[in-house]
């Protein structure tokens, strides 16, 4: 998580525009970079409109606990969607700038 995807904009759901869109299904929408939020009201994450990564949602359901100001989600296929838990990993800061750097340098944001 870095300092950038905190601040991701959430135009498409500001404006009641959210509710326009064809993926919008009780409380989810995806946001202008490609990302899927989810509706988590009191999440320590939470945005203004109470919205959170849905990647991060489901690892940590999975793990039972929080994912760290440390840690990383990173979707191993890239694609930013697709938020099965077989398609997540948990991986440091530093382990996921490295495996981007090594694979790509298209993917400059967490995925
Ligand atoms: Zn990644």
């Amino acid at each position: 998580m870095t300092e950038e995807n905190t601040t991701i904009s959430y135009k498409k759901f500001v404006g009641g525009k959210g509710i326009q869109n064809p993926v919008w299904k009780g409380g989810k929408y995806i946001s202008t970079e490609g990302y899927v939020f989810m509706k988590c009201e009191g999440h320590p994450r939470a945005n203004k409109g109470g919205y959170v990564f849905e990647h991060i949602l489901v690892m940590e359901k999975h793990l039972g606990r929080y994912i760290t100001k440390s840690e990383n989600v990173h979707h191993k296929n890239h694609v930013r969607t697709d938020n099965l838990i077989e398609n997540l990993e948990v991986l440091t800061r530093g382990q996921h700038t490295r495996h981007h750097n090594l694979t790509t340098k298209i993917y400059k944001r967490s995925c």
